[in-house]
């Protein structure tokens, strides 16, 4: 382990100091380190990560671990400085953003999370390659935060160009002629290959301007400014990107990693209510499949989450993020382990098929095809009720639906998910939860008769 000199000190150990309010969250895996500067003593909380192997960078706004192993794999994950962590964070700096990496190797990014982050110039200067940028957003997004994001890319930074294209809203807009359009500015302005697309909006512009990124010119810079819950959970991170294909959701796309994610939590104070629990059936997915005390969390949180606290939030989208950004770097594209992020997707992906696109978001058809999954997975006999019971109730403290619409029958089910991207020679893979809460398995090897009566028990007909 390395320590410096003054100013700093520092020391790692099992145990949070200083009194920290942050949440444990796994006793086996998390360490605590502690830095202590003229100034005031702080913990940051690295998990899943072990004591074996671990290296320390500080900077004038604290420390952080740049690398730790974990078994025989090494894994990069960085705790930083955050106002979740600590509130005592001198008032006249700007507050660090929390930091989450994605490990991909060498197309390896940082997540920045927190309040006031369009603020900071330099965050999003750093990761802009030469001199032109194209801004894309949607006419909602853009009254809202373009100018501000126009300022943040040119403040002290004369040399740089900023053009932007404004899309029409909406996921009836995620396709080919609305691409073309980003095509059309990029071109009409005669950006080069040193150029950076930078999405800013909601998951429908993150994966269409990502997928932009991807194929103009064969692939340039990208940055990705999520303003919803979703995309600032889920889309945003991994490199997914794509458009939709008039007989399928995302059919055409690539895999497309962006420089930086940069979450400004202030950007969700415009979202409308029922956008915002969209995102949250995401968040509720990453406790179920994957993270039991996060889903604890969770439980005890939904009501400030549902009010924007501003801290619950930051805390809710960094533990997402590592969430999901520990299964992207085991799993980019998708060979088995990504496929458990999609937890409730088959039955909602039915749900938003069969109902007809638009009348439910996607989070909230996710939210009742997660009850459906976790209904079956207790027929199998694979979970425990108490399980059932807690996932319905923490998908009705968000205000999600936890029943498909009653206008959903078997047969629609049946014939929407036998054609889901998750067959494979015939056979319908799922994801379902096995064992104690925050465990799951993605797999076709299941009773039949149980999927029958999962469906059977939420249609009418
Ligand atoms: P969205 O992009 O349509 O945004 C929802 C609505 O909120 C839109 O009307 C948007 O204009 C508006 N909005 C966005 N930010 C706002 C703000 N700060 N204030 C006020 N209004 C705001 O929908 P979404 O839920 O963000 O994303 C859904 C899309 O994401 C789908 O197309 C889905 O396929 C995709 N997705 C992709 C991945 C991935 O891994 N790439 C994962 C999940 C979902």
């Amino acid at each position: 382990m390395a320590a410096t000199a003054n100013p700093f000190s520092v020391s790692v150990s099992s145990k949070p100091t200083g009194g920290s309010a942050f949440p444990k969250l796994n006793d086996s895996a998390d360490f605590f380190l502690r830095v202590q500067n003229p100034l005031k003593s702080v913990s940051l909380r690295s998990s899943f990560v072990s004591r074996g192997s671990i290296e320390l960078s500080l900077s004038r706004g604290g420390g952080s671990v740049t690398s730790a192993k974990r078994g025989a794999r090494s894994a990069r994950i960085r705790a930083s400085l955050s106002q979740v962590m600590d509130q005592s964070v001198t008032k006249t700096d700007p507050i660090a953003p929390t930091t989450v990496d994605v490990d991909l190797g060498d197309r390896s990014y940082p997540i920045y999370i927190g309040s006031g982050l369009l603020d900071q110039p330099h965050l999003l200067q750093r990761h802009v390659h030469g001199k032109r940028v194209l801004v894309v957003t949607n006419d909602t997004v853009a009254p809202l935060y373009l100018n501000k994001v126009v300022e943040a890319l040119t403040k002290g930074n004369p040399n740089v160009s900023v053009e932007s294209v404004i899309l029409p809203d909406g996921e009836k807009y995620k396709q080919m002629d609305t691409l073309m359009k980003i095509f059309d500015k990029a071109i009409e302005s005669r950006l080069d290959r040193r150029c950076t697309f930078i999405a800013l909006g909601g998951g429908v512009i993150g994966d269409m301007c990502g997928f932009a990124a991807a194929s103009f010119l064969r692939g340039v810079n990208f940055i990705q400014i999520p303003t919803t819950v979703m995309a600032q959970v889920d889309s945003s991170v991994g490199g997914k990107t794509g458009i939709n294909h008039r007989l399928g959701k995302n059919l055409i796309g690539a895999f497309y990693q962006p420089q930086c994610v940069l979450i400004d939590t202030d950007t969700l104070n415009t979202l409308p209510d029922r956008e915002l629990a969209s995102g949250l059936a995401e968040v509720i997915k990453y406790g179920l499949i994957r993270d039991a005390e996060f889903f604890e969390w969770q439980e005890k949180n939904m009501q400030a989450l549902m009010a924007r606290d501003p801290s619950a939030l930051t805390y809710a989208i960094k533990r997402s993020c590592e969430n999901k950004a520990e299964v992207v770097s085991l799993d980019e594209k998708e060979s088995g382990l990504r496929a458990t992020l999609n937890l409730g997707h088959t039955f909602g992906h039915a749900i938003e098929t069969g109902f007809g696109y638009g009348q439910w978001l996607h989070g909230e058809a996710v939210a009742a095809g997660t009850v459906m999954a976790v209904d079956m997975s207790y027929r199998l006999g694979w979970i425990d009720d108490s399980i059932v019971k807690r996932a319905r109730d923490i998908l009705q403290q968000a205000k999600l639906p936890t029943t498909p619409p009653n206008t959903m029958t078997v047969e629609m089910f049946k014939s929407v998910m036998a054609v889901d991207k998750k067959v494979a020679d015939g056979l319908l893979r799922l994801i379902l939860l096995k064992g104690p809460l925050g465990n799951c398995v993605f797999t076709g090897d299941y009773d039949r008769k149980a999927l029958d009566e999962t469906l059977r028990a939420f249609c009418k007909s």
